[in-house]
C-alpha cells in the first residue's frame, strides 16, 4: 500500500480523496469537480492546509475545539492510556478506571442531580439512548403509553435514524425514510424569520406555548419527552427570546413530562458557563453530552441522567441497549484531561469574563454593515442574518443559502472558517480565542462581507424575495 503523506501535492490528495472518500453532509460531485481542501495541521485557533495557507477557524472544527488545537496533555494522555488498556467494555458487570472517574467529575461539574451518565461515542449515539431510555423509563414506571417526543422543527440532533428524527432539518427527512414514528415537531423560536409584527418577547411565550398546546392536542398520557438545545447551534445559532425558556420550564414543570437539554454544543463553557442550563436557567432530566467533552481530540459523548430517571432505569432490569465504545478508556482519558486542563487554567471564566464580553461588543457593530439584519450571539456562539432589507427583515430573491455560500467563500478566501446557515453566518471559536484573535476574527469578517456585498450588487443578488 503506498503511505499517503501530507508531502504529497494537494491535486494528488484531492484526486484520491475523490476518487475514494464519501463526504458527510457535501453533495459529492460538486466536491469531486472542486477539490476538498486538505487540513494538515493545527495550533491554537489557527489551521493550516496543504498549500500552507493558515486559516482562523471560528467553527472550533465542528463546534468542538474548546481547547484549542495542539494540546500536548491530551496527547500525552491518550498515548498513556492506549499503553495501559486500549480497550474494554463497560458491559456484562464490567468497568474500568477512566470511566469510573469521568463518570465521577461529571457528576461533580453537571447542575442539580444530574448524577449519573451512560456513554456512547458522539451525540447522536447519545441522543439515540436517551430515546430509549425516556420510553423505557415511562414503560417501567407502568405508563408505556407515553412515547411521543416532542422536538422543534430546524433543530438539529444528530444523524442516526434516531436523532436525526428528533431533529427538524426538512432535507435530512427527506432521505431515507425518516422521522421514525412517534416525533412531534413545533416551531423554533426565530424571531428574525418567523416572528412576523409580534415583539421578540410576545414571539418567544408564543413559541413557547405552542409546547403546552401539544401536549394538550396529543394528551399528557402519551407524551414521554420534550428536547431542545438551549441554543440552537446547526440551525443557525438561534439564540431564543429571555421569555422563551421560562415558559418552556413553567410547562414541564407542570406537566409530567421528562425535559432533555441537548447541550452538545452548548455544553463545556460554550455559553459562559459550564452548561448551557445554566445560562439559561433550564433544569433538565436528562442532559446530551459530547463535542466540547474532549474537545475533539477523541469521540465521546453520553447522556447525563437525573438521579430519579436513573434509578428507575436501574430497577426495571436489564437495559437492553450499548455500544461497543459507551465510556471508550482512550476517550474518558482524554476527556478527563481535557477538562482538568478547562478547571486549572480557567477556561469558562474566561469565556465569561474576557472572550465573550469583547466578542460581543465587536459582533454587535456587525449589524451596522448594510449587509447585516441582525446579529445574535450567546457565549461564544454567534450568528448573523444576510438581508437585502434590514428593516422588512426581508430573505433575499435567489434560493436560500446562495447569499450565504457567497460569503462563506469569501471567508475561506480571506483566511477565515466562518460557516453559512442558509444566508446566516455564524461562528463558535475555540473558547481559549483571545481579544486580539477575536479582532483578527471580525476583521476578516467585515473584508468578507464586504466582497460579498460588492458582489451581490455587481450580479443583481441584494433583492428581497
Ligand atoms: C453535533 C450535534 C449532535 C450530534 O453529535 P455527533 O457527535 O455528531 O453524533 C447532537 N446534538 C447537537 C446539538 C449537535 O450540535
Amino acid at each position: 500500500m503506498q503511505t499517503i503523506s501530507n508531502h504529497l501535492p494537494t491535486e494528488r490528495l484531492q484526486a484520491l480523496d475523490a476518487a475514494h472518500h464519501m463526504h458527510p453532509f457535501t453533495a459529492g460531485a460538486e466536491l469531486a469537480a472542486r477539490g476538498a481542501r486538505v487540513i494538515t495541521s493545527a495550533r491554537g485557533v489557527m489551521l493550516t492546509d496543504s498549500d500552507g495557507v493558515q486559516i482562523l477557524d471560528a467553527m472550533a472544527g465542528l463546534w468542538c475545539v474548546n481547547i484549542g488545537y495542539g494540546r500536548e496533555e491530551l496527547a500525552e494522555a491518550a498515548a498513556r492510556q492506549m499503553r495501559e488498556l486500549p480497550y474494554y467494555n463497560t458491559f456484562f458487570q464490567t468497568t474500568h478506571v477512566p470511566a469510573i472517574a469521568l463518570a465521577a467529575k461529571l457528576a461533580e461539574l453537571a447542575p442539580g442531580d444530574l448524577d449519573h451518565v451512560f456513554f456512547a461515542a458522539g451525540g447522536s449515539e447519545a441522543n439515540d439512548t436517551n430515546i430509549r431510555m425516556v420510553r423505557h423509563y415511562w414503560a417501567a414506571k407502568g405508563k408505556p403509553s407515553k412515547r411521543i417526543i416532542i422536538s422543534r422543527r430546524n433543530a438539529y440532533h444528530g444523524s442516526t435514524m434516531g436523532a436525526a428524527s428528533l431533529g427538524g432539518m426538512a432535507a435530512m427527512h427527506a432521505q431515507g425514510g425518516l422521522p421514525i414514528p412517534d416525533i412531534h415537531h413545533i416551531d423554533q423560536p426565530d424571531w428574525w424569520s418567523e416572528g412576523g409584527d409580534m415583539t421578540p418577547e410576545e414571539f418567544g411565550l408564543e413559541r413557547a406555548r405552542q409546547l403546552e398546546r401539544a401536549i394538550e392536542k396529543l394528551g399528557e398520557d402519551n407524551v414521554a419527552a420534550f428536547i431542545a438545545e438551549p441554543v440552537q447551534g446547526a440551525g443557525g445559532v438561534i439564540v431564543p427570546p429571555d421569555s422563551y425558556w421560562p415558559e418552556i420550564q413553567r410547562i414541564c414543570d407542570e406537566r409530567e413530562i421528562l425535559l432533555i437539554a441537548d447541550e452538545v454544543i452548548t455544553g463545556f463553557g460554550r455559553t459562559g458557563n459550564w452548561f448551557g442550563s445554566q445560562t439559561w436557567n433550564i433544569r433538565p432530566d436528562i442532559m446530551t453530552i459530547a463535542k466540547g467533552l474532549s474537545s475533539g481530540y477523541a469521540p465521546i459523548g453520553g447522556s447525563l441522567v437525573r438521579g430519579e430517571v436513573a434509578g428507575v432505569i436501574a430497577e426495571a432490569g436489564e437495559f437492553n441497549h450499548g455500544y461497543t465504545y459507551s465510556g471508550h478508556p482512550v476517550s474518558a482519558a482524554v476527556a478527563l484531561e481535557n477538562l482538568r486542563i478547562m478547571e486549572e487554567e480557567r477556561v469558562v471564566e474566561h469565556v465569561r469574563e474576557v472572550a465573550a464580553p469583547h466578542l460581543a461588543h465587536r459582533w454587535a457593530a456587525l449589524a451596522d454593515h448594510p449587509l447585516v439584519g441582525e446579529a445574535r450571539l450567546s457565549g461564544l456562539m454567534a450568528s448573523i442574518a444576510l438581508t437585502p432589507d434590514k428593516a422588512a427583515r426581508a430573505p433575499f430573491a435567489s434560493p436560500a443559502g446562495t447569499v450565504g455560500l457567497i460569503c462563506r467563500e469569501r471567508c475561506f478566501a480571506n483566511g477565515l472558517v466562518m460557516r453559512h446557515v442558509g444566508d446566516r453566518m455564524i461562528v463558535a471559536p475555540p473558547l481559549v480565542i483571545t481579544p486580539a484573535e477575536i479582532d483578527l476574527l471580525i476583521e476578516r469578517a467585515v473584508q468578507s462581507l464586504d466582497e460579498t456585498l460588492a458582489k451581490l450588487r455587481e450580479d443583481g443578488l441584494m433583492k428581497a424575495g
